[in-house]
């Protein structure tokens, strides 16, 4: 049977629920969301550590973190649903002069874009905040009380439930095999409930992003990177309210359990391995653990010591990668009505509240208010106009 819809959106994880919840809220409410899993969040989304920060390098990030953290604060209101929203920071520490000339000259440039509340804090700041924390070596560090967690799963399904509500369909177990453009556009899909008829399709399939842009002979440089989490649970039960906190001599960092994860909510630690290469591989790989634990101990020893592996709660899933770590917003260029909402090179949770306005915006208004999105164009990587972000995690 040829269904038909004004707009389709391939891939039911955080990014394309925040896309349908932006479109139905200004009435475009003939909307379907595609999902070839037999349930949303099976992808990237249901693997995130949950974090959010505005403590970026680039303005545009910064921006996007700004307006999404807001929107986080008034998710409730927003959505009817509540999505977990713990404002406990995240602590950057510096264990060299460089690394914190580094944080300086990025807190000038936050202050610069608005985001006036990143506090220099000094070791004994750092020592008092997070108990157990080696600080001999450490020479300072940055602090934003409005950066924290959310739990991503409650924020799909909150921003999938309105946008349900208000008449946006959700078909799971349908998978996107074709796209046809005719003329140069848009004109419908193949997938594997049949035909759909559409002018605009959104591109919101995290990172089988490049997969699915090629189904309408489109390239975009999106690559699929493991990253792997370790949960333990550590002998001394852990502070209340820890942060985020980041190791900044080698990448470590680590953060408190969401308190709904089960009974006893342990640690999860995290550190992006240099080693890892390109390539859909979502298994977990037990050797990752011995790794996590040498840069967890020697930075914080009383988390490992004596700690045991929560392995049910370790995991891995993919960060979709983009040559300057920068997501790619905008309508594609050669193929009107597809358009991209992806790249986020591990920021797709955070930043999904304003990609979802920003995606309606230039859906139904043609260009987008909220920000100018410019910078994140599809374009600029045959143009040279890459953007350096330089805090990664
Ligand atoms: C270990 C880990 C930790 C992370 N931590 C954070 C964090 O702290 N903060 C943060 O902001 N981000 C984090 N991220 C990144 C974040 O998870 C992603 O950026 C975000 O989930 C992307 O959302 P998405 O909706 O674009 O992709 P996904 O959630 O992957 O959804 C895409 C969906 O598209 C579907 N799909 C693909 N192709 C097709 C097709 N042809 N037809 C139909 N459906 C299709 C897939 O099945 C999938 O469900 C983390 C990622 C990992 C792996």
């Amino acid at each position: 049977m040829n269904q038909t819809a004004d707009v389709v959106i391939i891939g039911g994880g955080i990014v394309g629920a925040s896309v349908a919840f932006h479109l139905a809220e200004r009435g475009c409410t003939n909307v379907l969301i595609l999902e070839r899993e037999a349930e949303q969040g099976l992808g990237s989304t249901g693997k995130a550590t949950g974090g959010v920060r505005a403590q970026f390098a680039t303005p545009i990030n910064i921006q996007m973190s700004r307006y999404s953290i807001d929107f986080f604060t008034r998710f409730e209101e927003a959505t009817g649903h509540e999505c977990g929203y713990e404002p406990a920071g995240y602590l950057f520490v510096a264990t060299s002069e460089a690394q914190l000339d580094y944080l300086k000259q990025t807190r000038a440039r936050q202050m610069a874009e608005g985001l006036t509340n990143v506090e220099l804090v000094g070791a004994d700041e750092i020592a008092r905040r997070v108990p157990g924390l080696r600080t001999d070596d450490v020479m300072g560090g940055s602090f934003c009380g409005t950066d924290g967690f959310i739990a991503p799963l409650k924020v799909m399904r909150g921003f999938t439930a309105r946008a349900r509500e208000r008449g946006v369909r959700v078909w799971t177990e349908t998978e996107v095999k074709g796209i046809e453009v005719k003329g140069g556009r848009v004109a419908g899909l193949q997938t594997t409930r049949g035909r759909i008829s559409t002018r605009v399709v959104v591109n919101a399939s995290g990172a089988w992003a490049a997969e699915t842009a090629r189904l309408a002979s489109v390239e975009i440089p999106v690559a699929p990177l493991r990253r792997q989490l370790v949960s333990v649970q550590p002998a001394v039960p852990l502070a209340e309210g820890l942060p985020m906190v980041i190791d900044m001599s080698n990448g470590f960092h680590f953060r408190p359990e969401a308190r709904d994860v089960g009974t006893t909510p342990g640690v999860l630690l995290a550190w992006p391995d240099d080693a890892e290469t390109p390539g859909f591989k979502t298994d977990f790989d037990p050797s990752f653990t011995k790794k996590v634990f040498e840069r967890a101990r020697k930075r914080v020893p009383s988390l490992v010591a004596g700690a045991t592996l929560n392995a049910n709660r370790c995991r891995a899933g993919l960060y979709e990668m983009t040559p300057d770590h920068h997501a790619i917003i905008g309508e594609s260029p050669g193929v009107g009505g597809l358009f991209l909402a992806n790249g986020f090179s591990g920021h797709g949770v955070m930043h999904s509240p304003a990609t979802g306005r920003i995606l309606a915006e230039l859906i139904l208004d043609g260009r987008a208010s909220l920000l100018d999105v410019s910078a994140l164009s599809p374009e600029r990587f045959a143009t040279g106009q890459l953007l350096s972000e330089t805090s990664v995690l």
